[in-house]
């Protein structure tokens, strides 16, 4: 509890104590009067203040407005009809109280479990001088400079390894919990645990740009987007409040003029209960709580389980997914490529392979990986120059000052040079050394373990279309659509060739139908951006895919896909069920108080249970491990 949350209890026990104690003490007459305004005080002074602050500032139709002119009111009513019960506006009060107190307590509640969540802070790195370990913040580490990282530790910066081996906890960021193995020579991303090495690790970025620090802000800003159904909230009190007002005023005024009217007593203080009453039990306290905790709670509880929703709105949309397009190379294959065969080459397959590593050095595309992997030396990039890379077709390069170029046949094509088709199955990368073919690798990649239960996961969750774009070839585009199960697939597109097929899929949504495309950032980000909603995935490494897309999921792990829809929806259900539960409840109130079949105990009771009803609801978003 927080400081302001113990003052509250305070307040309330102090309250609850003098009214309990005025029901049985023999006092009567100004000294009981005294007591009763003191409690009414004690329970009810800051929103006394914040309403005519409110008033102050032109914002009179709040919610403490009604609480105030209600209380007052009944307090006031209490007096003239010489009553002396003053309990009942004091305990409305305290109950709205004890209702505040425990949605601030909810709300702070969750807030902390999600940045416990995130808890991938580091606080320092480890730098080695003269033999010595020295801590410095890891805002002052350069890009290159050696830190190591001992057992226990978290990473601090994204880098490679230079030395040592050991074991990863990575829970943190991806919700994954088995360890995974880390070497020298393996990329590293900050925010992990080191758990069992020593690592020495060569930094390659800053700390502002690395993984963390992207995570951290992407969390940090998701609660500042909001949704429709949060704008709804705001729009419908600016109607409601002042729609009830008015109400409030008519069953004030109207009843008893017209009674005198029709020659009748005026009955006029039963209608003025009645308006107070009424005021009381409009304030929507219920629905103003829990729909932005229902939303925080649903990102909370996405981020635990590794998928990063950047806000409340982007929770709605991909609740309402019904076409899901995917990227192939990277997203539903492992993009880890392996070369099969060497064909038409009049240089060593050494030789080829040592161009075409060497032309990849600078490019951060699956392929140029695996070809580098594959020749597997040490590249010496001095040797490599007019590098260009050309997204969907290739690279081309000059290597010790030769123009050499790796990539599809569109690139050859491009070029005017000749070239040999090939009828292995993989992706072909065709190779031209000094203006001449000079034959092509057949590198071929696997489809990850899961793709295929994911589609079929997507299809039950209600995705009725799922598509594959890829700027591969036909052939392999084809067999593995085939294996996954894809209800279509595009292939041979440049990346602008997928804008224009998305855009055509977006056409033809019908109504409220949602296109969410996933990719892994390389070479998709117009895509991810253009799509109704952008989920990355796998993008620990690619701040580009971080920065375009909406979603992201920690790992490469495509199930991801289909449990961040099914946590939308759970998250939309439940912020419906509470919209639609809370305004029943408040209506009938409504109806049951101008009628007179309800007294303002009644009608708080009812408010701050709905209250409490829907904040444990909302509550519920965050649970959602197993969906
Ligand atoms: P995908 O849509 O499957 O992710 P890309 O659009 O990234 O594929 O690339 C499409 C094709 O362009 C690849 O299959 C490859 O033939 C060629 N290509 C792209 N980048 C490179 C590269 N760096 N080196 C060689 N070929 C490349
Ligand atoms: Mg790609």
């Amino acid at each position: 509890m927080t400081k302001k949350q113990k003052k509250m209890l305070t307040r309330i026990i102090v309250c609850a104590v003098i009214l309990v104690a005025l029901q049985f003490l023999p006092i009567t007459g100004i000294p009981r009067f005294i007591l009763y305004l003191a409690a009414y005080l004690v329970i009810g002074y800051d929103i006394l203040k914040k309403a005519g602050k409110g008033i102050g500032n032109g914002r009179v139709f709040d919610e403490n407005f009604l609480m105030a002119i209600a209380t007052i009111g009944a307090f006031a009513l209490a007096i003239y009809e010489k009553s002396g019960d003053y309990n009942e506006a004091i305990a409305v009060m305290l109950f709205y109280q004890i209702g505040e107190l425990f949605q601030s307590y909810a709300v702070g509640k969750s807030r902390k479990n999600i940045s416990a969540l995130m808890d991938i802070r580091p606080d320092y790195a480890n730098i080695e001088v003269d033999g010595k370990l020295e801590k410095v913040d890891p805002d002052e580490v350069a890009v290159g400079s050696v830190i190591v990282v001992q057992p226990g530790e978290k990473v601090p910066l994204d880098g490679v390894i230079i030395d040592g081996t050991s074991t990863l906890n990575t829970s943190a960021l991806t919700g994954e919990s088995l360890p995974r193995d880390a070497k020298t020579g393996d990329e590293i991303i900050s925010g992990c645990i080191n758990m069992t090495g020593v690592l020495k690790i060569r930094t390659t970025k800053e700390f502002g740009e690395s993984t963390v620090s992207k995570i951290l802000e992407l969390v940090e800003n998701s609660s500042s987007r909001k949704s429709r159904s949060e704008d709804f909230i705001a729009k419908f009190a600016r109607i409601y409040t002042p729609a009830v007002c008015y109400s409030a005023l008519a069953l004030a005024v109207l009843p008893p003029v017209v009674r005198l009217v029709m020659g009748l007593t005026s009955e006029w203080e039963q209608w003025l209960y009645r308006a107070l009453t009424f005021l009381v039990t409009s304030c929507p306290c219920a629905l103003v709580v829990s729909i932005p905790l229902s939303f925080f709670a649903g990102i909370g509880g996405a981020s635990k389980e590794g998928v990063l929703i950047k806000g409340s709105n982007y929770l709605e949309t991909l609740s309402q997914v019904k076409t899901v397009v995917f990227d192939k190379t990277g997203t539903l294959t492992k993009g880890v490529f392996e070369v099969s065969a060497v064909h038409h080459s009049p240089l060593e397959q050494e030789k080829l392979l040592e161009y075409a590593a060497l032309a990849e050095c600078a490019s951060s595309h699956p392929i140029s990986k695996s070809l580098q992997k594959a020749y597997g030396k040490e590249i010496d990039r001095s040797r490599v120059t007019d590098i260009e890379e050309i997204s969907g077709r290739g690279i081309l390069a000059k290597v010790d000052g030769i123009p050499v170029a790796a990539g599809n046949h569109k690139l050859m094509e491009q070029l005017g040079i000749d070239f040999i088709d090939c009828h292995s199955p993989g992706t072909i990368i065709h190779m031209a050394v000094d203006g001449k073919y000079a034959g092509h690798i057949v590198i071929s990649d696997v489809v990850k373990p899961n793709s295929k239960k994911a589609i079929e996961q997507l299809h039950r969750a209600g995705v009725t279309k799922t598509v594959m774009l890829t700027g591969d070839a036909k052939k392999v585009a084809d067999s593995v659509a085939k294996e996954l199960g894809v209800d279509e697939v595009y292939s041979d597109l440049l990346p602008a060739d997928k804008v224009e097929k998305v855009e055509a899929l977006l056409s033809q949504q019908s109504g409220k139908a949602k296109l969410a495309f996933v990719g892994d950032g390389i070479n998709d980000a117009p895509v991810l951006s253009r799509a109704d909603i952008g989920i990355a995935m796998g993008a620990m490494g690619s701040d580009a895919a971080i920065e375009a897309a909406d979603i992201v999921l920690m790992d490469d792990e495509p199930l991801q896909i289909a449990k961040a829809i099914k946590i939308s929806r759970k998250c939309i259900g439940i912020v419906y069920q509470n919209i639609v539960f809370a305004l029943m409840v408040k209506f009938a109130c409504l109806a049951l108080v101008a009628l007179g079949a309800a007294n303002m105990w009644a009608a708080i009771f009812a408010d701050v249970g709905v209250m409490v009803l829907a904040v444990l609801n909302a509550i519920r978003a965050l649970r959602v491990h197993d969906l």
